[in-house]
Order: structure tokens, then sequence, then C-alpha cells
């Protein structure tokens, strides 16, 4: 694209508007978090991570043992994040550093390394209480698996949503068992169906799914078609990676030995904004893509700043006109969301060979 085009595209973006993605502005084309929370809360509101000690039943024995292929939970805690400090400590010490890099004031306490209501009831209720005695913070988030959502655990959450912003964040990863298998994510997709519609019973809980685009036993074909399933949970967030691997996982191990193929940057920047585009209306994008620590990034390596990526994804939504909710049809979804992802686990069952043959032979980025 050259210079003159580039700020053509540019212009056509930030005139972008639409009635129903209010969150959608300076030139992001899809209704973007941080107007979503700067709406909300009147200001600039950041998230400070925090180490809640939390294990997860995916590497503990419960469930499984070694935990999810990609997962290496230290490539996105920060530093201040740490296990042996204690909560109000964490809180002090991540406030410090976003004050000073962003001048924020109020924030979210947001527990996201491994499963983060994964222990006793006790317990949650203590670790979510010190984060919320806090006075400048507003809420909580809280990330977690779809099997570590008993009935008290799910109240506790509606309890405190009476009194307190809370966001729960629920791996989906893939709406295809087979995909779910493949990442030894040890669950269902009915198990998350599951725990988002228990989740829903208290509307005042904002619920964010997770996915993973470019996994090997999915065409493109079956990742649109996903959006069918998605579309229908009671999703107010999504955050889309691309797969990316990650040092000191399976999947590294599993990637040495044999490479397989992953998203070259062209062909995500394709994939994602099609997939926006399908994206019902009323969510909103809390990651479009993937940001690891490059000492733990394999691949793919793309080698763009986070700032980059944004900018290139908005002047490719622009140059093609495509917007969140454009394909997006209410009729598509499936009423009843178990039986569409039944469905689309079947799929898979019948074509993982094929999808896997389909790929680009061999392909790799770094
Ligand atoms: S990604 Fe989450 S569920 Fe999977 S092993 Fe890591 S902490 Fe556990």
């Amino acid at each position: 694209m050259t210079g003159r085009s580039e700020r053509g595209a540019m212009k056509r973006s930030e005139v972008f508007s639409h009635p129903e993605l209010p969150w959608a502005r300076k030139g992001f084309r899809y209704n973007n978090y941080k107007f979503y929370l700067e709406d909300r809360f009147g200001e600039r509101v950041q998230r400070v991570s925090l180490e809640g000690g939390f294990s997860c039943p995916n590497r503990d024995g419960t469930r499984g043992r070694g935990g999810c292929n990609y997962c290496n939970n230290e490539s996105f805690s920060p530093a201040y994040a740490r296990r042996r400090v204690s909560v109000q400590e964490q809180l002090e010490m991540g406030k410090r550093h976003l004050k000073a890099r962003f001048g924020s004031h109020r924030f979210l306490a947001y527990f996201q390394s491994y499963s983060n209501t994964y222990a006793e009831l006790s317990r949650l209720q203590e670790l979510y209480t010190e984060a919320l005695q806090d006075p400048d913070v507003t809420g909580l988030c809280v990330s977690t698996r779809s099997d570590c959502l008993p009935e008290e655990t799910v109240a506790l959450l509606g309890d405190l949503a009476e009194r307190h912003y809370i966001n729960v964040e629920i791996g989906i990863e893939s709406v295809y068992d087979r995909s779910l298998e493949w990442m030894n994510r040890c669950h269902s997709m009915a198990e998350t169906d599951d725990a988002f519609r228990r989740l829903a019973q208290y509307p005042r809980i904002d619920l964010t799914g997770h996915v993973i685009l470019g996994l090997p036993l999915e065409t493109e074909d079956m990742i649109l078609d996903s959006l069918r399933v998605l579309n229908a949970l009671p999703l107010r967030f999504l955050k889309i990676h691309h797969l990316q691997v990650i040092e000191n996982t399976q999947l590294a191990e599993d990637y040495r030995r044999e490479p397989f193929a992953l998203m070259d940057y062209p062909q995500y920047l394709d994939l994602v904004s099609r997939f926006i585009a399908g994206l019902r209306p009323g969510i909103v994008l809390q990651r479009v893509f993937s940001d690891s620590p490059k000492q733990f990034l394999i691949a793919p390596k793309w080698g763009k700043t986070q700032t980059a990526i944004i900018m290139d994804l908005q002047r490719y939504m622009a140059r093609r006109e495509l917007y969140q909710g454009k394909f997006y049809s209410p009729e598509d979804e499936s009423a009843v969301v178990t039986a569409a992802a039944s469905a689309a686990a079947a799929v898979n069952a019948a074509g993982a060979e094929t999808a896997v043959s389909e790929r680009r032979p061999g392909k790799e980025t770094n």
C-alpha cells in the first residue's frame, strides 16, 4: 500500500461509526474494551494482574496432568504478580506501576494466572474481599475454567456482582471437542456451555470467553462456522488469540520434534477481520491477537509491535469495508447451543483428517 492510499484508508476508518457498535471509535471497526471501560466508569480503568496462589485441575491430576499443551503462565504474568506476596502488596506494586505508566487512578483486580475459582469457598471469599477492600479497586476480573465453577462459587460471584463490578473469564479456546483434546484441555464444549449458562443467571456479571484461532485441526471454514456457537453464548466480551508456540510447553516440544503450520501475518489479518465481521455486534473485544514476550515466543514470529498490528488491522478492515457484525445474522445462531456444539464436534470428528491436509503443507513462519 502506498503512503497516499494508507492515508486514505485511515481517513475512511477514522470516520467509521455504526449505531450498533457504540465502542467502535477512533479507527476501530469493532467494539473496543478500552472505550467500553471508559464509558462504563467515566474514566480510564486499568487491570492489575494478581497471583492468588491457585493451581489448575488440569495440572494437579484432578482432570489432567501437564496442563494445556500451549500453557506457560509465566509468559503472561507481570513481575509484580508473584505467589508469595500478599494480594494487597501486589495491588500496591501494580497500581504504582500503572499510575506511572498511564496516570490511572481506578483499577480492576485481575486474578489471571491458573484457575482463579479453584479453591474452597472460604479461601475465594477471603482473596476476593481483600482485593475489593482496596479503595482504588472498582471491581474484579476472575479468569477460570468451566469445570471450576460449582454452584456455590457461581452464587458467590453473583452475590459480589450486586455490590461490585464483576467480570468472569472462561477459556473456550475452541468449540470443537477434537481441538480441545488436541490441546489437552480435559473438558468439553458442553461443559463450557453449561458454565456460561449458569453464570448468566446473574446478569450483573460480565462474561468473557477466550478463543484461539489457527489450531491445526481446524480449517478457516470451521473457524468461521464456530461463530454460530460463540454468538449464541451470553458473552459480553471476547478475547481472540492466535496460536503461538511458547517456550517450556508441551507444544514447544511437539513443534520442535515435528513443526506444523502456523498462521503467517497476512493470513491472520485476513482471517481475524472476517471472524470479527461475523461476530455479534453486542460483544466487546478485549484482545484481537496474542502477545507473548519475545523471550518466550518460538513461533510464529511476526516482528510487529502491538500498535503496528492494531493499526494494520484497522487499515485492512477499512480497505475491505469490514466491521464487526457485518456478516452477523441472528438466524445463524443455534437456539440450543449445546446442539450446535455437538454438531461442531461431529464436523470435527468427520473432517479432522481432511482439515489437517487442507492446511498449507509444512509452512513455518520462524
Ligand atoms: S491454560 Fe489454564 S486450564 Fe490450561 S493448564 Fe494453563 S492454567 Fe490450566
